[in-house]
Parts: C-alpha cells; structure tokens; sequence
C-alpha cells in the first residue's frame, strides 16, 4: 500500500486489475501505466484538434479538447493531492475522459446519436470507453489500452441502464446505484471547474460575450470586484486572468473543505466502503448554487450564441452527410471500416468508429472529399 495515499484512495496494489492480467511493472504504480498508456495512444494526439466551444481553426488560443483535458489534469491533481487521493489515477482519467469526443464538439454526438438510432446510438462518454477498451490498436497482446478496472470505471461518468446491463462489472453500478471511486467523483468536478474558467476565457476572448454580462453572474461580479479592490484600474486581460484565478481557487478550495469534512464524518474504510456509500466530493450548496449559476449563464449565451449556432448547424450537416453517405456506400469507405460480413448493425457502429474518430479539419476535408467535384 502507497502510505502516501490515504486509506479511502484507489490504491494500485489493490485495484481490481485489466481485462488481460499483466505482472506489475517495476518502476511504475498500475496507474502511472494507464495514463503512460493514455498519452502515448493515437485518439490522445487527435484531442488537439478537437473542437471544445470553438472550431480548432477559428483561433490558436481558443482551448480545444486537449487543453482541456491538461486543465482537468492539473486541477484533478491538486485536489487530489489535498484530499490524500491518488493523483496518478485523477490523471489518467481526465487524460481519457473526453477520448471518445466526435469532431464539432457536443452536436457532433447528438448528431451521431439521432444517426445510429436503430443501431444502439451514440454516446460519447461510451465512446471514450470503446476507445480504451478496443479501438486503440498499438499492443501486440490484446485490442485497446488493457486500462485498469479503476481508470474505466472514471471513464465512464454516466451511462443509460441499458447500456450498463451490456458492460458487465463496469455497468454494474448504475444498476445498483452505487458510487464509482473518489477519484473518478473528484475528476467529474474538476472537469466542470475547468470548462466553467475555461469557456468564460475564451468567450470573452471571442467576444461573445462581455465582461457587462458576466456581472449579472453574482459568483463572476464578487470576483471581479475583488480584483477591482486589489489592483484598482487593472483591466483587459490582465483582470479577466486574474479573476478567473480567484475563480478556480475558489471552486477548488471550496471542494477541498468539503469533501475533507465529508470524507472526516463518514470515515469510510477503504474504497469498497467509498463503493457502496453516498457521493463524498462535492462542492458546500452555497458554491453549488454559484456554479450552476455561472453554467445557466455559459448556456443562454454563449453556447447559444447565434455564432456559436451557426457552427453547430453547419457541423451537424458535415456529420450527418458523412453518415448518410458512408451507409448508402459503404464502399467509399476506408477498408478497416468496411464490415465484411455485410451487416447493417455492424457496418453503422464502425462508420460511427469512424467517424467519431476524425478531427474537426479531417472531418471538413473528408466530407470535401466526398462532396466535392474540385477534390478527390
Ligand atoms: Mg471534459
């Protein structure tokens, strides 16, 4: 046992292993090796290109979905840090929570989604699963990253009951209503600390949205304010970074006195203790109320920004096109995506594969390519 790591963390001695059993490894604990794994597989290399809020091209300073992932990391990793978790896991699970990403962001997946609909549908975050699980072909042994049970369990953040009663002991605990790990918890949380900073950044960046705006955010305004009092006269990005500091901070710290004060009351034993109790990260209800605030206000306008919604429409045209064409022809296809037996449910899933796997510029010149009389 790691004495560094407090009793309730997901040790790696006692973890529940890989679906292929390896020895352990000499020098690095099971989850250094799964976010090793995580790093160096292609779907990883491909987050760069990624939309997140904005295309890939409309900006180099805009976050795509491989800066956000780093951010989730590294905010994962200080609360863990704090908490006495295991940060190698927190790691390893926000390197991989968003692998199964389509291009285009969210629209990507609910176009997906409304296309495989007689086919068992489409769900990102199943998706990043299936990415780590089979989809990955880089070991000699076995198909995916043989992660370990604990780093697919962080993965998989929800899942419908349906699905869950296909994915056997991963599913398990939506049909029980049980609790994944506190580092899988903890690594839900930081990715919502990270988007929320994140997208205010780059939206004010964008100029969608204002800082005038944000102040009818009560959350943002005390912020802000705080900056104002500190360093009077400090404006442009100067104030917004510094803000948006405070406002990490302040969503970390305000999860750290939390959750130790939860974790202190229900002294849970050990993880399976953590397994069968309630949820012990989370945010006091005052900073709850706060971020879905904040959330509530990202939402009406700036995902939702008419700009914003043209993107989305016109991504969910190339997405859809795709499908549509692949389905009708499937001999256009790449032949590792063609199913040789011919059957429609397994044609549709490895046309998803695939394209769930294209970048957001692979996606726009794949759909040229195919769409286009000038390309070939
Ligand atoms: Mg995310």
């Amino acid at each position: 046992m790691d004495e560094r790591l407090a009793p309730y963390a997901a040790h790696s001695a006692t973890g529940r292993g890989r679906r292929y059993p390896e020895a352990a490894h000499a020098s690095r604990s099971q989850f250094q090796r799964d976010r090793d794994r995580i790093i160096h597989s292609s779907a990883f290399r491909r987050l760069e290109y990624k939309t997140q809020v904005f295309l890939n091209h409309e900006g180099d300073l805009f976050r795509t979905r491989l800066t956000h992932s780093l951010e989730v990391a590294q905010v994962g990793r200080s609360m863990a840090r704090n908490l006495g978790l295991n940060e190698d896991l927190v790691e390893a699970i926000s390197l991989a929570h968003d692998l199964g990403h389509t291009p285009f962001g969210h629209v990507g997946q609910d176009v997906l989604n409304e296309c495989m609909r007689d086919y068992g549908g489409f769900e990102h975050n199943l998706q990043s699963l299936r990415v780590v699980d089979e989809l990955e072909q880089h070991y000699g042994a076995f198909d995916g990253l043989n992660l370990m049970f604990e780093t697919r369990e962080g993965i998989l953040k929800h899942c419908s009951l349906n699905n869950a009663k296909q994915l056997g002991e991963l599913g398990q605990r939506f049909i029980d209503r049980t609790q994944p790990s506190l580092e899988a918890q903890l690594t839900n949380l930081a990715d919502e600390i990270a988007y929320n900073s994140h997208d205010i950044d780059d939206g004010l960046r964008s100029g969608l949205i204002t800082i005038a705006q944000l102040e009818q955010v009560e959350f943002f305004a005390r912020l802000w304010h705080d900056v104002q009092r500190s360093y009077p006269g400090l404006s442009g990005r100067r104030a917004i970074y510094e803000t948006l500091r405070r406002l990490i901070t302040a969503l970390a710290d305000d999860l750290i006195t939390t959750s130790t004060e939860l974790l202190r009351a229900a002294a849970p034993a050990d993880i399976d203790a953590v397994r069968a109790g309630l949820p012990l990260i989370r945010f006091s209800d005052g900073m709850r109320k706060d971020a879905t605030e904040l959330k509530r206000f990202l939402r009406a306008n700036l995902y939702q920004h008419y700009q914003v919604n043209r993107m989305r429409v016109k991504a969910s045209r190339v997405v859809r096109e795709l499908y549509d064409s692949f389905m009708a022809e499937p001999v256009l296809l790449p032949p590792d995506y063609l199913e040789p037996s011919g059957d429609i449910h397994k044609q549709a899933r490895k046309i998803a594969d695939y394209i769930a796997g294209m970048t957001d510029r692979y996606a726009i010149r794949e759909h040229r390519r195919l769409f286009s009389l000038d390309e070939l």
